[in-house]
C-alpha cells in the first residue's frame, strides 16, 4: 500500500489522491514512483477518511507544526477527505495546514470550493506555472479549457478568505517572465514565490 503520510526536506506531507485535473509536462509522477521516505506515492485505492485519520494518529509529530497537503495527484479532487482530515489534525494535534494545489478545484467540483478550504487551510499555494494562458496550458495540459482564468478567479478567492496564499513558479522561467508572474500575482491580491526546480 501506498504512503499516505511520508516526510520530505523535514517537511510532513499528505498523499491524498492520484487523480489529477492536469497532465503537466514536468509532473514528477511521470519520472520517479516516489519523494522523500516513502516506498511508493501510487494508491491502489485512495484512501478512506478513516484510512488517513489513522495515518495521521501513526505518525509522530514532535517537534512538527505544519501538515502538508501535496502528494502523487491534486489534493482538492478529493476535497471531503481533505477538509475533514485536515480539521482532525487540527483539532486533535494543534497542526498548521497548508495546501498545494493547481487552482482547478473550483472547476473541477463546478462550484466554489474556497469557503470550505478557508476552514481548514492556513497556507495555500497554488501552481501559477507560466504568467501567459498559452504557455500555462502548454505547460500543464488542463481538463479544462478556461483552466487558466478559473485558476486566477481561485487564487483572488483565497487571498481574500485564507491567511496566507502565494502563487508559485519555477525558476527556470525567465527573468522577463518571472517579473510577469509576479505582476499578475499581484493583480489578484497574491504573493509570488518563484521555486528552485529540482
Ligand atoms: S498538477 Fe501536480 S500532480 Fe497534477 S500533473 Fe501537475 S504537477 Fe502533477
Amino acid at each position: 500500500m501506498a504512503e499516505i503520510l511520508y516526510t520530505y526536506q523535514d517537511q510532513v506531507y499528505v498523499n491524498l489522491t492520484n487523480k489529477c485535473d492536469c497532465n503537466c509536462k514536468f509532473c514528477i509522477r511521470t519520472h520517479h514512483d516516489t519523494v522523500g521516505d516513502a516506498q511508493t506515492l501510487w494508491h491502489k485505492a485512495d484512501p478512506t477518511l478513516e484510512e488517513v485519520k489513522a495515518a495521521i494518529d501513526a505518525y509522530d509529530f514532535t517537534g512538527r507544526s505544519e501538515l502538508v497537503y501535496c502528494g502523487y495527484g491534486e489534493p482538492t479532487c478529493a476535497l471531503d477527505v481533505l477538509t475533514a482530515s485536515a480539521k482532525y489534525a487540527k483539532e486533535t494535534y494543534g497542526l498548521k495546514i497548508r495546501v498545494n494545489t493547481n487552482g482547478l478545484g473550483n472547476l473541477y467540483h463546478q462550484r466554489d470550493i474556497v469557503p470550505e478550504l478557508a476552514e481548514v487551510a492556513d497556507v495555500v499555494s497554488i501552481s501559477l506555472n507560466a504568467p501567459t494562458k498559452e504557455s500555462y496550458m502548454e505547460i500543464t495540459r488542463p481538463q479544462f479549457e478556461n483552466a487558466f482564468e478559473g485558476m486566477l478567479v481561485f487564487a483572488q478567492e483565497c487571498g481574500k478568505q485564507i491567511p496566507k496564499v502565494k502563487m508559485t513558479v519555477v525558476d527556470v522561467l525567465t527573468p522577463e517572465e518571472i517579473e510577469a508572474s509576479r505582476k499578475l500575482a499581484e493583480s489578484v491580491g497574491v504573493e509570488l514565490r518563484v521555486r528552485k526546480y529540482v
